[in-house]
């Protein structure tokens, strides 16, 4: 494998490797920028069939969190770990997750960790036993908890800061919403509509989920592929990343697309062709920000009035991102990346910052 190469092509000076031989632990923690603060950004669990895989996904999705948190004016860098999976059906899990918060500690503050994709509250008591530098432990142990309620309100922000632009409206009040999976955040972003008076059509590959949307919000049921193609004013995005692609941006009806999903556009040209077809699309890392605002906030001492205040302003984050579209005729997914990236150049020269988090 070419580490180097990979670290050029996603713009980074520093990865660090850990193997630690008693519980066969292996690791990654990719640090991608720490200009505006001590990197922060999830631990996957997961298993990968090649080792580059794992350093191409922490590459990418460390990448992805400095823009997400540069954008929501949290003051941190980008980071992300993968803890890889034992191929093993049976392991000790406790000891690889003490080991890996021991690798954290080690950083002494470069990188915080949190929970990502197969890893949940246990595992970040687990990591809390070896270093402090650690969120999304449990509320009673001054943690932030679930996420997906703050990433659902800043959805619903962002919703209305498209709707307020693109349709002149100024309330979500007999909206038409389409919901593309109903889970945590779904859940919650219908929770959100519903009680601003929107009208809800979801999709979700779990029957129950939709009913339980249907029954709590008088969701209207609709087949999975069909969510995209309905007659609404928002289509909002909720379930896994690419949802838009060459197959279904022809289809979409609605005049927006502001959903939580990660990495929606399946490649960066779908965000062109939305624009070209006249769709305002809310730039996913921009509205999707309300989990990393809460879980920050957790850093310093978790206040969730705080928490809630500072989501509520994804509302000016969409707004300004859409006007400066609409005034340079540049597709808002691009906005979104100058915004960061002049933003980060303001902070000085990449590598020129190596921040520690003081915790
Ligand atoms: P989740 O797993 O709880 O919910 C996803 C839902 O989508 C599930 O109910 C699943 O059944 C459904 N689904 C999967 N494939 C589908 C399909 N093809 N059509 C319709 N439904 C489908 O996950 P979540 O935590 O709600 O996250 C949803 C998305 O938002 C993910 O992309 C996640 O990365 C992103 N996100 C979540 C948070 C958070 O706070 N949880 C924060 C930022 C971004």
């Amino acid at each position: 494998m070419d580490v180097f190469s990979h670290l050029a092509s996603y713009d980074y000076g520093e990865v660090h490797f850990r193997r630690d031989p008693a519980s066969g632990m292996r690791a990654i923690v990719a640090i991608h920028d720490t200009r505006l603060g001590p990197s922060l950004g999830g631990c996957r669990f997961l298993a990968y069939a090649r080792e580059e895989e794992a350093l191409v996904d922490a590459l990418r999705l460390a990448r992805g969190m400095t823009y997400k948190a540069a954008l929501a004016g949290v003051p941190h860098g980008g980071g992300k770990s993968v803890l890889l999976r034992p191929a093993a059906p049976v392991f000790d899990r406790a000891a690889l997750f003490l080991a890996f918060g021991r690798f954290v500690d080690a950083l002494g503050g470069r990188y915080i960790t949190a929970e990502d994709s197969g890893t949940g509250l246990e595992d970040m008591e687990l990591i809390r036993h070896e270093t402090k530098h650690v969120t999304g432990v449990d509320v009673k142990n001054g943690g932030s908890g679930d996420p997906s309620s703050f990433t659902a309100l800043g959805v619903r922000r962002g919703i209305e800061a498209c709707a307020q632009l693109k349709l002149g409206r100024s309330s979500l009040e007999g909206l038409h919403v389409a919901v593309q999976g109903v889970g945590h955040v779904g859940y919650h972003l219908c929770k959100e509509l519903a009680a601003c008076g929107a009208k809800l059509s979801v999709a979700d590959v779990d029957p129950l989920k939709s009913e339980r949307a249907q029954r709590e919000f008088g969701a209207d049921i609709v087949p999975l592929d069909h969510i995209f193609e309905i007659e609404c004013d928002v289509l909002a995005p909720c379930a896994l990343g690419s949802a838009i692609n060459d197959e279904t941006v022809p289809r979409i009806k609605a005049k927006i697309v502001a959903g939580a999903a990660n990495n929606q556009l399946h490649e960066p040209r779908h965000g062109d062709d939305l624009n070209q077809r006249g769709i305002l699309y809310a730039p996913d890392y921009a509205i999707n920000a309300g989990g990393l605002i809460n879980v920050a906030q957790e850093v310093v001492g978790y206040n969730a009035t705080i928490s809630r205040d500072r989501t509520l302003k994804i509302y000016d984050t969409i707004h300004e991102i859409a006007e400066r579209s609409m005034s340079t005729l540049t597709p808002t997914y691009r906005v979104a990346d100058l915004m960061v990236e002049e933003k980060l150049a303001r902070a000085g020269a990449p590598g020129s910052k190596i921040v520690s988090s003081s915790r």
